[in-house]
């Protein structure tokens, strides 16, 4: 079920006693105004309590002559078929609500009350344990609920029983988990197409202006599933071959012309979201397939091998598709397998929606799963109630918060799995064959998927109550705050990672959420690893030996994690250096922490160019300068959360190669405690650099050995000479060159 109705209609809906007109006007919009719906159900859901389990349903036989011109125009008579779970069973209680009860017959004394929305009937003995027995109900009256009688084509009869108003049309144990058989017959308009859950049995020409329609199921059914749709519907069928070897039909009734739009809706997705969900779960569970329209004011709904959806979503396009896939999933996720009360919805939507995931994924490979799933975070990740017994059943979080839950289910099956080769889905497979046709509970599906669990760094194979409670019965998610950073070099890189968990703990909000957690790992000699910590603890540092140095780190790059994150990573150190080469200037540098790149500028006067962006934190970039000159360059290195530091080279001369022999002025001038002395050869000489003071003593020796044609730097410490005037002279074979020096303190 998937709830999709404006504001404009809830306050109609609450104000109105019988079925509101619907006022979708434009569908794309009220297509994402979600929810609003949940306040009419947690109106209905105010009216009922489970009754007692006393006895079982086991077989539901229904008659209906239906009449919207008629009063009433219900006219209905129930079999409930059931068994007694208890000895000494004397009378028993079934949901009855606003219609008229004539009279009761079978195992019955004939006696029964009806007050409020309980019918009880006293049985004509005590029937015990496991002894059967049958009641006959005859009832009338004009549904408030669950049954509508509309104008749309012409005049529509359809229901909707989800969660609690099948009472409104029919008297059962209103329950998910009363399951049972169903046999449904109905006598309408002989105008009308009639539609219901099952396949058809029979249809009769009654010669009086009426029709007689008989429909049953092969497999049991919840009363909140149970279905009937009548009116002049158009109708088209496709054929979906089944892996079990049976062809199954696809029928589909829309309002009259509309075959060609509804077509372009569900041609291109039907039948191949029903082999998908067999290849992933297996056999489609149903005799018969297929969708009808209605007046429905939300998304979508489920009804057993007959799905309804609103005529809004008939437009001419798949803009819907999702819609429709979402309830074809809902046959395995919430018909055959049922959540055994509303508490657990989870297990009915959550897997729906994760199947809209796991279908575009199919569709469009990796980026059809984030896509969906970006959609399925943004509607659920500021939800702090936890997704178990959700007030409101159908609201956010169990729909999209529960499709998260499944995505992470699934990455950690598939990392810690037992056979690890696609644990989550063969658990899935499990888990439906098990409970084909019943009901479950979280704890079902947590004893499945422990039976396909390896065991992880901090739990044994038989336990994963962990992820269970936190995810399912806790609400909320993890807030990460984390960086990164490195020591050592090389070969013997360490990688070190910070992770906090901030989030403010509360009744329902853990203060540790346990999960592994997957970086990817950028490495200096390039390509990326992917290593997993595992984090159970508020604040924990990981430390992780890595063979190559590091240039970035993204945190869960799979996006596997149902969380927020923030990079407190800064680049918190760099130093950068330039040196002259006969082909330019080298510009080096070196980054620590968090840093992602590092952008070179070369400086012009007041101005600068780029020469390059995003190169490795650590690393060097050649700037093949075309003339001779003072250089400086400004570096600007980024964290991955956006933030910058800017550091620099400092100035230094080029002198081009090849040219005459020179000595560059010497920088900086005056000195204070260094200085760099350059100087050019046209060919290989032995250069010999000597500083004299003014009164011509030797102060020192820079150099004396044979240098490369080209340019050459020197640096000279000067930190303990006095002040004054030097001169610096360089020597070759042949010539002699000198420069003045100021040493100022
Ligand atoms: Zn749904």
């Amino acid at each position: 079920m998937r709830y999709l109705t404006g504001l404009l209609v809830l306050l109609l809906s609450l104000t109105a006693v019988a079925r509101p007109p619907v006022e979708i006007t434009d569908p794309v919009v009220l297509h994402d105004i979600e929810m609003i719906g949940r306040m009419i159900i947690e109106a209905q859901e105010a009216g009922l309590q489970p009754l007692a389990t006393d006895f079982k349903t086991t077989n539901y036989v229904l008659q209906f002559n239906l009449d919207a011109d008629a009063n009433p125009q219900l006219d209905g008579f129930a079999i409930i078929y059931a068994e007694s779970k208890v000895n000494g069973l004397a009378a028993i209680t079934l949901n009855l609500a606003d219609l008229t009860v004539t009279s009761v017959s079978g195992d019955t004394t004939g006696a029964f009350t009806h007050s409020g929305e309980d019918l009880t009937i006293t049985l004509d003995r005590g029937y015990n344990n496991g002894e059967a027995f049958e009641l006959y109900i005859d009832y009338e009256g004009n549904p408030t609920a669950g049954m509508f009688f509309e104008n749309d084509n012409g005049g529509i009869i359809n229901t909707c029983g989800c969660p609690y108003d099948s009472k409104h049309w029919f008297p059962c144990h209103d329950m998910n988990y009363e399951k049972a058989p169903l046999f449904l017959r109905a006598t309408v308009d002989d105008d009308y197409v009639f539609t219901s859950n099952g396949h058809l049995v029979s249809e009769i020409n009654n010669g009086d202006g009426t029709k007689t329609w008989s429909f049953a199921t092969d497999d049991p059914i919840a009363p909140y599933l149970i279905m009937l749709a009548a009116s002049e519907f158009d109708t088209y069928e496709e054929t979906f071959a089944s892996d079990s070897g049976s062809d199954i039909p696809v029928q589909y009734y829309v309002y009259q012309g509309d075959v060609p739009d509804a077509q372009a809706l569900f041609d291109p997705h039907v039948l191949d979201s029903m082999e998908l969900f067999e290849d992933k779960y297996g056999d489609y569970p149903f005799e018969r397939a297929g969708y009808h329209v209605g007046n429905l004011t939300y998304g979508g709904m489920e009804h057993q091998t007959c799905i309804t959806i609103p005529n809004t979503l008939i437009n001419g396009n798949d803009y819907y598709y999702s819609t429709v896939v979402h309830e074809m999933a809902h046959m395995w996720w919430g018909d055959a397998v049922t959540c055994e009360t509303w508490a657990e919805v989870w297990l009915n939507e959550g897997f729906a929606s994760y199947n809209e995931v796991i279908y575009d994924e199919a569709v469009s490979g990796d980026s059809g799963r984030r896509s969906r799933l970006s959609i399925h975070r943004a509607r659920s990740i500021n939800v702090a109630t936890p997704m178990y017994d959700a007030p409101g059943i159908f609201v956010a979080v169990v729909y999209y918060k529960g499709s998260w839950v499944l995505n992470m289910l699934r990455h950690l099956m598939d990392v810690y799995g037992g056979t690890g080769n696609d644990d989550f889905f063969d658990c899935l497979k499990d888990y439906f064959t098990d409970n084909d046709n019943g009901t479950v509970t979280t704890e079902v599906l947590r004893d499945n998927c422990e039976d396909f669990w390896a065991g992880s760094p901090a739990h044994t194979d038989s336990d994963l109550d962990w992820f269970f409670d936190q995810w399912v019965y806790k609400g909320w998610h993890p807030e990460y705050q984390w960086y990164w950073w490195t020591t050592g070099s090389g070969a013997n890189t360490v990688l070190h990672l910070q992770i906090d968990q901030v989030q403010t703990p509360s009744g329902t909000i853990p203060a540790v959420f346990e999960m592994p957690i997957d970086f990817e790992v950028d490495l200096s000699g390039g390509g990326s690893d992917i290593h997993t910590v595992w984090m159970d603890q508020r604040s924990q540092q990981f430390d992780i030996d890595l063979d190559d140095g590091v240039t970035g780190v993204t945190f869960d790059p799979g996006f596997w994690l149902f969380c927020e994150h923030e990079d407190h990573t800064a680049v918190d150190y760099a130093n950068a250096e330039v040196a002259s080469r006969e082909e330019g200037l080298l510009v080096s540098w070196e980054t620590e922490g968090d840093c992602v790149g590092v952008d070179v500028y070369r400086k012009l006067g007041i101005g600068e160019e780029l020469l390059a962006v995003s190169l490795p934190s650590t690393g060097g970039y050649l700037d093949a300068v075309a003339s001779e000159g003072t250089y400086d360059y400004r570096l600007v290195a980024h964290s991955s959360d956006g933030t910058r530091m800017e550091f620099f080279t400092g100035e230094i001369d080029w002198l081009r190669p090849g040219e005459p022999l020179a000595l560059a002025e010497p920088y900086p001038n005056p000195v204070v405690d260094s200085v760099t002395v350059s100087f050019s050869l046209p060919e290989e000489s032995v250069v010999e650099l000597t500083a004299y003071d003014l009164a011509g003593r030797r102060i020192a020796t820079l150099t004396s050995e044979s240098y490369a044609a080209g340019r050459h730097s020197i640096e000279w410490t000067t930190s303990d000479l006095p002040t004054g005037v030097y001169l610096l002279r360089l020597n070759t074979s042949d010539t002699t060159l000198t420069k003045r020096v100021v040493i100022s303190r």
